[in-house]
Formats: structure tokens, sequence, C-alpha cells
């Protein structure tokens, strides 16, 4: 096997292409283009560059070279390569560290190991060379004692010279990435279905407008792929402009990734995808198993996984210490929105006292009228969080769209999908993927078969922890804002194992009724409810018709846990 690296042997490039092929015979190039050309032309069987170093980052002249070396489809990506780096100094055979008045090297090198080198050789002069290893070859060559290089251990053996110390870099996390590449017509294709883990590397050129860099981003992120690498470089010919590399986990064959890429191509205004890749799976491995297939692209399960005979027993889902679905019925209490900071943790102590489990609180409110309060956005999540930790009540607030999910996720313990995005299928599908357990409450308008359909998306999508909450339906009836269903509360019991909980204020829109409607939906089956609660509800910025005020909650919740069974 013959494999073309920038450098001269004994160059870490040589050691990153040893450790796939040991006995490889080197092919020696000054320059990273004359790897390519090397290989292109069929002197080297194939090639072994650096990308990236963890301490000083990108190889520019590597990725400069990516497009023109990978775009045409002539040469394939095989693989990627971490090597940690560690540096030796060494000079002739003889000859001593004491003596050494002269160190060469590569600039880079020669800063990666100025904290030894001040300590030990603080009075030698410091050159700069080419590469690391033609340092060595220039110390052996002009047979100086007084001279040492450093470089990769390897280069003592080419060059027959001895090593002073080992690992004298300052930093021991120090590693760079390598890829190697074939021609393409030597190259063994990754089956589609490899379960190896694989990386795809491309180029996007975008339109000089807001948010289209967003929307390559977002192109990826809808679809649960995560993005490893992002490097932008100059557009040469035209001053200002850039190009993006990204890389991206998964093969471009898999399911996702062809469906992300297919969109990047019709929003971006150029893309160039260099290929797919055998991930680094070794010790410093960037890259997690490959991603389950979509679920419509998998064989339909016999039964929904929303079904009950999946759990006969039914599923517990637990939200930090509270478990929702058990013999307890769960009580969910809270403001419809967190208007401020001192209201939120009023409110948050006021329930925790009366009995509450959890704390709800929209930031992010789904108003029918634009010109209404919208939440407070971020900062009420923050008032949230600061209310868990003062209450120690486990928060659950709503999140309205997939962008936001992320963020939701790292300030509640249980997502809420409102009423209004019950088939919000992009929602759900990032509701799946987000490792936090599921309020999902029924739409309006939407039957019993379409909200356990809804559950099945975040079930499919990886995520078991939903728990579905009736909040009323649209009826002929105006008296209240919407009619509890509580049939349905019954039914969805028998039907799913999924734990069921009663939304008695949204159905209600009146407080007198509240309490009545609590105690009917836990009579049904439900395992617990979610209820509004304001420490001045004629006052709220949202929904205060309907929420009862603390006292009001806590008789409530006094009335629930006396007519609780001993002991549950
Ligand atoms: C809420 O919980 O404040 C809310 C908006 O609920 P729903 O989606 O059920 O209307
Ligand atoms: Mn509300």
């Amino acid at each position: 096997m013959r494999v073309a690296i920038q450098g001269t042997r004994g160059a870490f490039s040589e050691a990153a292409a040893r450790s796939q092929w040991p006995e490889l015979e080197v092919v020696s190039c000054r320059e990273v283009g004359d790897v390519v050309t090397a290989v292109r032309e069929g002197r080297a069987d194939a090639g072994c560059l650096a990308i990236e170093n963890s301490l000083v980052g990108s190889v520019t002249p590597t990725y400069d070279l990516l497009q023109e070396a990978f775009g045409d489809g002539n040469l394939a990506l095989s693989r990627e390569i971490l090597l940690p780096v560690h540096h030796s100094i060494m000079g002739l055979t003889g000859a001593s560290l004491e003596g050494i008045k002269r160190v060469l090297s590569h600039p880079v090198a020669l800063g990666q190991c100025r904290i030894w080198l001040n300590r030990h050789l603080p009075e030698a002069t410091l050159v700069n060379a080419w590469d690391t290893a033609g340092s060595a070859e220039i110390v052996a060559r002009e047979g100086d004692p007084a001279q040492a290089a450093i470089c990769s251990r390897l280069a003592s053996e080419a060059y027959g010279l001895s090593v002073f110390e080992d690992r004298i870099e300052d930093d021991p996390t120090n590693q760079t990435r390598f890829l190697t590449f074939t021609r393409a017509d030597a190259a063994t294709p990754e089956p589609a279905e490899s379960t190896l883990p694989q990386k795809t590397s491309l180029i996007v050129w975008t339109d000089h407008r807001p948010g289209m860099l967003a929307a390559v981003l977002q192109a990826f992120a809808g679809r649960g792929v995560n993005l490893t690498s992002l490097q932008s470089r100059p557009e040469r010919s035209a001053p200002w402009t850039y190009r993006f590399y990204f890389d991206v986990e998964g093969g471009q064959l898999e399911p996702r990734l062809q469906e992300a890429l297919e969109s990047i191509e019709a929003l971006a205004s150029r893309i160039v995808v260099l290929g797919s890749y055998a991930a680094w799976q070794g010790a410093g491995a960037i890259v997690g198993p490959t991603a389950p297939r979509p679920p419509h692209l998998r064989p339909k399960p016999d039964l929904p996984l929303f079904d009950r005979r999946q759990h006969p027993d039914g599923t517990v889902v637990r939200v930090g210490a509270v478990e929702i679905g058990g013999p307890r019925p769960v009580l969910i209490a809270g403001p419809c929105s967190v208007e401020s900071e001192e209201m939120i943790l009023q409110t948050a102590m006021g329930v925790a006292q009366a009995g509450a489990d959890m704390l709800r609180g929209g930031a992010f409110k789904p108003r029918t009228s634009p010109y209404d309060f919208q939440g407070l956005g971020v900062k009420g999540l923050k008032f949230l969080a600061e209310a868990r930790e003062r209450s120690g009540l486990p928060v659950v607030t709503e999140v309205m769209s997939w962008e936001e999910v992320p963020l939701v996720a790292r300030y509640a313990d249980m997502l809420q999908i409102g009423a209004r995005n019950m088939q919000n299928f992009a929602l759900l599908r990032a509701a799946g993927r987000s490792g936090k357990p599921i309020l999902l409450k029924r739409g309006g308008g939407a039957t019993i078969e379409e909200w356990l359909h809804a559950a099945e998306y975040i079930l499919s999508h990886g995520n078991p922890n939903v728990v579905l909450c009736e909040r009323g339906i649209r009826t002929f009836e105006r008296a209240t804002r919407h009619t509890l269903d509580l049939n349905a509360v019954a039914l969805v019991r028998e039907r799913t194992h999924l734990p069921v909980l009663a939304d008695p204020s949204h159905a209600a829109g009146v407080r007198s009724i509240v309490p009545a409607l609590t105690l009917a939906g836990l009579a049904a089956g439900a395992q617990g409810a979610i209820i509004e609660v304001h420490p001045d509800p004629d006052h709220a910025m949202s929904d205060g018709a309907q929420s009862l005020d603390i006292p009001g909650f806590a008789r409530l919740a006094a009335q629930i846990r006396a007519a609780e069974p001993v002991g549950a």
C-alpha cells in the first residue's frame, strides 16, 4: 500500500496513516495539493491529510483543497483518523540535552512545547522549519550535536536520531484529525444500511440574505442530524463572501440525511457533497451510534406503540421524583402564564405548600389574538427554573415550535404540547427526540384516534415518556369554554398504557366548576390534573376567569388527598 502524505518520512501524517495500514510505503509530498495529485495520478493508492488540530483548529490549506479534490467524484474520502499528538525531542546519538543550542521544528510544534522548552532549554535558539519530521531530517543530515528537533517519535527511527525525552507537549489532550482517501474506482463503498458510524462532509454557498445559514442548519436540525463541525473559508474570487464546510453524522445514503441534503440543495445557492466516510471509532470518537431510520421507513409495528396491550400494567412516566401514572393522583398547578419573577415564586411556594406535585406556567403562549400578551419567553423560562429551585416542584411548560424544543428543554422538566399544536408533526417529531417527558394535550377539535396517533409520533421517534391530557373539546355548548370529554378520559385509559390527566381549567373557562370537573376527571380514570392557579386571578394576564386562587387550590387539593386510599 503506497500512501501519500504531506511532509517527509516520520511526519505525524505517516503515524496517522500507519494506524490504518501498518505496512505502508510512504509517498512523501511537499504540499497538500501534491498529495491529491499523487493519488489522482496513481503514484499512491491512498492519501492521508491533516484537517484539524484540537488546539490550533483547522488546517486551512486542506480545507481550501477539498472542493477541488473531492468535488468531481474522482476521489473518495474513506475514513477519519484521530491521532494523539505527542512531541519528542531528539538529536544525534551520543549528543546530550545539556549541549543543545538550537531546536528546530514547525512553529506550531515549537509553540506547543513552550513550557518544556522554557524549563529545560531556556537559552536555546528556536528555529522554524517547514515541517516537524523535516527538522529531524535536517538535524540528521547536518550532523551537529548542538541541534535538536521536535517531532513525532516515528522520525527518530526514520533518521537514526536518539530521543532525549518523549511527550514534551504542554497539553496532553493535543490531537489531530486526518482524512484518508482513495481513487473513487478503487473505493469500497459503504452500504446504505451500514451500521458503522459514518460522517458526511459538504460545502454550502448561501445567498447574502438574513436567515440563509440558519435555514441550512435547520435542514439538519429538523431531522435530528447532528453536526460535528462547521467552518467557514473566504471565497477567494468574491471578497467578503464565504463558503461553509459542514461535517455531519451519518452517511449520505441514510434517508434523513438524503432528505436534508435535498432541501439544502433547494435552499442554497450551491452545494458540493464531498462524500461520506467511516467515522473514527477509537479513543476520542466524536460520532455516536447510527441513528434509527425514520418510522415511516421501518416496518409498521403489529400494534401501535400507544396500545395498552404493549404494556398491560400501564406506563409510569417519571418527572424528577414525581410518578405520573402510578396509584397516587398527580396535581400540577400554576398560572396560565408566568407574569413576573415574584408572581411565579409566590405561586410556586403557595401550591407546593398546598400539596401540588408539579408547577405549571406558560412562557411561550399560544394566544388567539396577536395583540394579547404572548408570554415572557426566555425570561419566563428562567423564572420557572428559579421557582423549581425554590419550591422543589418539577416544571412543565409549553413549547410551540420545533425550533424552540432545545431551548425549552434546557429549563423545563417536562414539555407541554398545547391543544393548538397537537397535530404539529414537526413539533411532535422534535418532542420525540427531546429526551424530556411530554405532556400532550388533546386538540379542541381532535378525535381520540387523532390524539393517540399524535402520541404515536412522539413514541415512534424514540421517546416513551408521553402523558396525555384531556382539556376539553369544542361542542355546541357556549356556556362553558369547552366541554371536558370524560368519555375520552375513560376510553383512552382503556386503549393506551400511557398516563392520562385532566385539565379542568381550560375545559371550564370558569373557575366555579373547576373543582367539580377535577373530581369528575379523577373519577373517570384520570391519573391526575393540571389546574390553573393564580395569586390574584382577577388581574391575571391570561385565563384569569378559570384560575383558582391559592386557597381555592389548597381546598381542592385537600379534598383530593383526603379521598385517596390510605397508604396510596
Ligand atoms: C395552557 O395550558 O395554558 C394552554 C394554552 O392550554 P391548551 O393548549 O389546552 O389550550
Ligand atoms: Mn391557559
